[in-house]
């Protein structure tokens, strides 16, 4: 008997181990305590990965394959994976045993150390989903000084021939992100949010609640949306194609008070869990928009590329050439606590009570959400690293560590001192406004920096510049922002540092 381990993000059905049957080969799949206390996850993202769990390995069983299920209530869980697997290893007189190249540096270190104690034959093969090697970015940006997203990008749409005309991009520009800066203001009409009808979804939330595993945020079977099947990641990404794609890049960047998803296509659980694969993705949105020319636009298929030919394998080559030293990285040597109201959104500031109200409610924000309220707040307000990425890790169904870390720690943080951005992402309320209408009816003023009724991203915007200066001094990106610092008046300069002292020494007063 061969025991193969699949893993609750290896959901890929399309896997060459499931293209014939052998009843000498059984494969394994665990709930584990390990798996849902190493953060505080969010009850939805517990309920999503059990369910889609669940649903793959009865999926298995209807085809022919022989399948071990464990749940998280069963007896003989140890709720660990090496105690489990050395259980079932000995109880099914193991003669092999595989498992697919796991995602997180965590578990592989665990697989490696595991196997290392084995005495019989064992291998590690492909999860055969990503487009690129562990190695390829770190490979691709050997002996160059920064490595820009955007020249990895144009490497990935040359090799995948992904909108292009032999050498030259499809269009003639490679990037219209300048074209994906719209707010929103009420019009176009944005769709209802696809829906899956997932069946008996309150059981499995009973399941969570019975087996006491410690979670945060809010349930509602009613609004429970992260597909558990790939029949239902492939409904949901069509829908995105009819109904979404027409708009994707034009509104981006655009946040609003009513609509928590504007067009966004909500399918980072399915593909981080492998139920779709990228190319999938990438090549069903391209057919849609062959198939409607006269109504989606070139500029919204390419954003859409962008962030997962682009984007997505990126993020996780950073990771693979970064780990383990990546996850220590605190540049700017930030060491405040995270405010309590991350995990209650309980503040007067609108755009952070509208972003974490909308995160514990749907388990979900959408990208400029996470960077630039919640991810900008906390850099401002000089929060630690780690504390960050807890939140992060926990709070959001797609969050797996590979693609949270360099999102977190790098882009959003700066913690890693510019491998992914190449300037921090700060801004004061001047950018929110641009881009949404939370400040329409928010307590704090938008337009002032000092005075009790400032907006406290305005104080800490200019604190934040003023005290890490040392850092960018030779950015050519900062220059222009560090030079306004130095243009306001010293007193002014002085009330702005005070407030920014009293947000930072007690953020959840405001
Ligand atoms: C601080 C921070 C933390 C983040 N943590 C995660 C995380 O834990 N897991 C995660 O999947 N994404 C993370 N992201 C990236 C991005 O915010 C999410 O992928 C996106 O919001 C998912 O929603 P969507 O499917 O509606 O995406 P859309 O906006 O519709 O984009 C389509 C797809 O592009 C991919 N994508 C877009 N941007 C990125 C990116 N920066 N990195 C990787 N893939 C990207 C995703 O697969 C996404 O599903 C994070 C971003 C920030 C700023
Ligand atoms: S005024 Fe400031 S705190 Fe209020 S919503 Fe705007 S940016 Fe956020």
């Amino acid at each position: 008997m061969e025991v193969r381990l699949v893993l609750g993000d290896q959901l890929n059905t399309q896997h060459s181990w499931f293209k014939t049957t052998d009843n000498q080969v059984t494969y394994v799949l665990m709930e584990m305590r390990q798996e849902t206390d190493y953060v505080v996850h969010h009850i939805q993202k517990v309920v999503a990965f059990f369910g889609a769990m669940r649903q793959f390995g009865q999926t298995l069983v209807q085809q022919g394959h022989r399948v071990y299920y464990l749940k998280i209530e069963d007896p003989e869980n140890r709720q660990d994976l090496s105690r489990n697997l050395q259980y079932l290893l000995d109880a099914l007189k193991t003669q092999s045993f595989a498992y697919q190249v796991p995602d997180e540096y965590r578990l592989d270190q665990q697989l490696k150390g595991f196997c290392s104690t084995l005495k019989i034959p064992n291998r590690c093969v492909d999860t055969e989903h990503f487009l690129t090697h562990r190695d390829e970015l770190a490979d691709f940006f050997a002996g160059k000084k920064q490595m820009i997203m955007e020249y990895f990008y144009r490497m990935m749409r040359k090799k995948f021939q992904v909108l292009m005309n032999g050498d030259q991009p499809e269009g003639g520009q490679w990037n219209f992100d300048k074209s994906n800066r719209n707010k929103w203001k009420g019009t176009p009409v944005i769709p209802a949010p696809y829906k899956n009808k997932t069946v008996d979804i309150e059981a499995l939330h009973q399941t969570v609640l019975d087996a006491q595993i410690p979670t945060i945020g809010r349930f509602d079977a009613a609004t429970f949306n992260y597909p558990l099947n790939r029949e239902e990641a492939l409904l949901q990404l069509r829908y995105f194609c009819e109904h979404l794609l027409l708009h994707f890049g034009d509104y981006q960047d655009a946040m609003h008070t009513d609509e928590t998803d504007l067009f966004h296509a909500r399918i980072s659980f399915a593909l981080n869990v492998k139920m779709l694969h990228p190319l999938e993705v990438i090549n069903t949105v391209i057919a849609y928009y062959r198939k409607h020319p006269t109504k989606i636009q070139l500029t919204q298929v390419e954003g859409f590329v962008r962030q997962v030919l682009g984007w997505r394998e990126y993020i996780r080559g950073i990771y693979w050439k970064e780990m383990p030293a990546y996850q220590q990285k605190n540049k700017l040597q930030n060491n405040n606590p995270l405010p309590d109201f991350y995990w209650t959104g309980n503040t007067r500031m609108n755009c952070l009570k509208n972003a974490i109200q909308n995160s514990l409610d749907n388990a979900y924000a959408h990208h400029i959400q996470r960077l630039m309220i919640t991810g900008n707040f906390a850099l401002l307000a000089q929060i630690h690293p780690d504390e960050v990425d807890r939140w992060y890790l926990g709070i959001y169904a797609d969050a797996i560590e590979w693609v949270q870390l360099p999102n977190t720690r790098g882009m959003s943080q700066w913690a890693d001192g510019g491998i992914v951005a190449t300037k921090p992402y700060v801004s004061a309320a001047s950018y929110i406004s641009k881009m949404s209408n939370y400040c329409d009816a928010c307590t704090y003023d938008k337009k002032k920096r000092t005075g009790d009724d400032a907006c406290p991203f305005n104080s800490l915007y200019w604190h934040f510049l003023d005290d890490k200066k040392e850092h960018f001094s030779k950015n050519n990106r900062m220059a222009m922002m560090l030079r306004l610092v130095e243009k306001i008046p010293a007193e002014e300069r002085f009330a702005i540092h005070t407030r920014a002292a009293q947000i930072i020494k007690n953020p959840d007063a405001y």
